[in-house]
């Protein structure tokens, strides 16, 4: 099954306590569909302007990403602007300057089939929720949010949640769109709102997820050295629907093993600049860390 993607495809200017890169390839789209490709095929849907470098489009390309539907507009691409600070634990948005993405509204490319499975990474809950009207999708819809939007769309964002399988977000997230400072309580309050499995991702401390009334945890492959955490969530969402995709059937020791691939890949992510670390890793260095993984939570 193939993984259908929309979000943004951004040139990200990012400055952390390790460095700073201006114009660096980022997107929540770029990040999940690298992360999902080391499982699956893709389709990506999105928009850059006339200032987008070919050679990523390349890159998309030899890694099984269809850029069919990555539209070229007249214009600037996306561009995010940010800082972390200290535990370099939330980003600090300086500038998002939508660009091309300014009232964007896809065609859907022919060789996107309803049976695919979607992932709505973030972007405007309202394009979203556009998407998920003509795409019609028949597979697994996962979505994936940021705190912008739960404070600019919090009534569209609501009405996402009621639809789709699996709702992704961050601690700080969570909080904001549920009210709750428990992470239980929001994520009891996330799911009662619709979704059928929740996760809310915590950096460094992993992540929790919610499904059926029930809880699990899931940890973080430590690093020594983080040097740019941009991107770490939309890695996590891409690796586990990509490795979803690839399921004859979804049971809970298969979401466990996504759960845990999701993980790793943002370990990828964090090490490096932009998409560097991601890029770099290979299929054996994504099971090698699994399986340190896997070896450090048994009991
Ligand atoms: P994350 O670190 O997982 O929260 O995602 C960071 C990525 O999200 C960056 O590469 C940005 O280009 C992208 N991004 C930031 N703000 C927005 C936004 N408002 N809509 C869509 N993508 C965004």
């Amino acid at each position: 099954m193939r993984l259908t993607i929309i979000g943004s495809v951004a040139l990200d200017s990012v400055e952390t306590p390790f460095g700073k890169k201006d114009d660096a390839l980022g997107g929540s789209a770029t990040y999940s569909a690298i992360s999902a490709s080391f499982f699956s095929p893709v389709n990506l849907i999105s928009v850059v302007g006339n200032d987008f470098p070919k050679r990523y489009v390349t890159m998309y390309e030899k890694r099984n990403i269809d850029t069919t539907g990555l539209e070229k507009k007249d214009g600037k691409t996306f561009r995010w602007k940010a800082r972390y600070e200290g535990d370099m634990s939330h980003a600090e948005t300086l500038s998002t300057h939508l660009n091309v993405f300014d009232g964007f509204r896809p065609v859907i490319p022919p060789n996107v089939k309803s049976t695919d499975n979607l992932l709505l990474a973030n972007i405007d809950p309202e394009l979203q929720g556009w998407i998920f009207r003509k795409a019609k999708p028949q597979g697994l819809v996962a979505c994936d949010t940021m705190n912008l939007w739960i404070t600019h769309k919090r009534k569209e964002l609501l009405k996402l949640l009621k639809q789709v399988d699996l709702f992704l977000l961050n601690d700080a997230e969570a909080r904001q769109l549920s009210g709750e400072e428990n992470l239980l309580e929001a994520g009891k309050w996330i799911s009662g709102k619709g979704a059928k499995m929740v996760v809310i991702k915590k950096g460094e401390h992993g992540a929790l997820f919610f499904k059926d009334g029930l809880h699990s945890v899931v940890p973080a492959y430590l690093l020594r050295k983080i040097s740019d955490p941009t991107g770490a969530g939309d890695t996590f969402a891409g690796g586990m629907t990509g490795y979803l995709s690839q399921q004859r059937k979804i049971t809970n020791s298969i979401l466990k093993k996504s759960l845990m691939y999701g993980s790793i890949l943002a370990s990828f992510t964090v090490e490096k600049f932009s998409a560097e670390g991601l890029l770099k890793a290979t299929k054996a260095d994504v099971n090698r860390r699994y399986k340190k993984l896997e070896r450090l939570v048994k009991v």
